[in-house]
């Protein structure tokens, strides 16, 4: 690595505003290697993303939300284990070295990672297009993780916050025509961009779900396609057991959380599309046994969260969907395929 690169890392990423003192962390960045020292009792969590420009965003996308929304989407994923995150290393390729396109970077990233204390503890940064790979570090009492493999026949689905969000922000935010931007209020702007670009990574809520929730996710791909997750690691589609039930779910459509800001920007009939299938919105989707809802629901209420009881585990496979008259049909995936991003990821 040249000279002035080293000068770039330490100007814009070992900096006191991405580094923070946690139990755990032995070495941050500077060395060869970070030092972790997993705490007696927990395990350590790992997961990594990688956002390519033109892919997974688009195009001169701003730095700063750039950063934001890296961090967030890999906080997400622990989030869904319900672990605490740690700290991150942070796997760079840039096509040149823009002074301001690194402080705009740094400073996204620092927002967000102030906000968890989550530390960057190294990385390493490369001449090529435009690609960021974040791989993110959490820790979870050990034996508690929330797994994708728990749910069960008669276990409540729910999901936090809203849903369709960021599919509704995309075509917006690429420019597509017939969706511009400038004719938007201020706010359904920032609604947009902080769909897209800040989901909220639901930390909180992961952990105060361990314990409660038999399984988890967090919506990347489309409610459609994650909650099929869970039930095929459930059931035995997962090819673990051959005891086991093949599982699938009835959704009550009357139930999916949309945002009070969609009726103004949606055709209305595009909304249960977007909420179903839509991908990158980062809200956990849950199973709940039955003895366990009164707690959970409590505990996302204590945290001032939307947690919306949107249908149940049976017995079967597929998705039900089941309207507020009470009658129900298989849900086609192929009709809400287009709208999920889960193609590129
Ligand atoms: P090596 O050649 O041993 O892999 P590097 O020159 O890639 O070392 O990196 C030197 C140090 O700078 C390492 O501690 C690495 O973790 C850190 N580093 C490199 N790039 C980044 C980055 N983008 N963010 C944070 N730390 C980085
Ligand atoms: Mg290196």
């Amino acid at each position: 690595m040249a000279l002035a690169e080293f000068e770039l890392i330490r100007q814009y990423f070992n900096i006191d505003a991405l580094t923070f003192e946690r139990t755990g962390i032995v070495l941050g960045p500077g060395d060869d290697c970070a030092l972790l020292d997993i705490p007696k009792g927990y395990n350590l969590a790992l997961s990594v993303d990688t956002l390519n420009e033109g892919v997974h965003f688009p195009a001169g996308a701003d730095a700063y939300q750039l950063a934001q929304r890296c961090l967030r989407v890999n906080l997400s994923d622990l989030a869904a284990m319900g672990a605490e995150p740690l700290g991150f290393t942070l796997a760079l390729s840039l096509p040149d070295v823009s002074e301001s396109w690194l402080q705009g970077f740094s400073q996204g990233l620092s927002a967000c990672a102030g906000n968890y204390r989550c530390s960057l503890l190294g990385g390493d940064t490369t001449r090529g297009p435009l690609a960021i790979t974040i791989q993110v570090h959490g820790l979870v009492a050990a034996g508690q993780a929330l797994r994708r493999s728990g749910a069960s026949v008669g276990d409540a689905i729910y999901v936090t916050g809203t849903l369709g969000n960021a599919a509704l922000a995309l075509p917006y935010l690429t420019h597509q025509s017939g969706y511009e931007l400038a004719d938007l209020s201020a706010e359904q702007r920032g609604f947009l961009q902080v769909a897209f670009y800040q989901p909220e990574p639901r930390v909180d809520a992961g952990l105060a779900l361990t314990g409660l929730a038999s399984a988890a996710i967090d919506v990347s791909d489309g409610l459609a396609s994650d909650l099929g997750h869970i039930l095929q690691a459930s059931g035995s589609g997962s090819g673990s057991d051959s005891d086991m039930a093949a599982l699938g779910a009835i959704i009550d459509t009357a139930q999916i959380p949309l945002a009070a800001e969609f009726a103004g920007l949606a055709a209305a009939h595009d909304a249960l599309p977007l909420a179903l299938g839509g991908g990158d919105d980062y809200e956990l989707c849950v199973t709940v046994p039955p003895q366990h809802e009164a707690q959970a629901q409590a505990a996302m209420k204590a945290l001032n969260l939307r947690f919306s009881r949107i249908g149940e585990v049976i017995a079967g496979s597929g998705i039900m969907l089941r309207d507020a008259n009470g009658e129900s049909q298989p849900m086609r995936l192929s009709g809400y395929r287009h709208f999920g991003g889960g193609d590129n990821e």
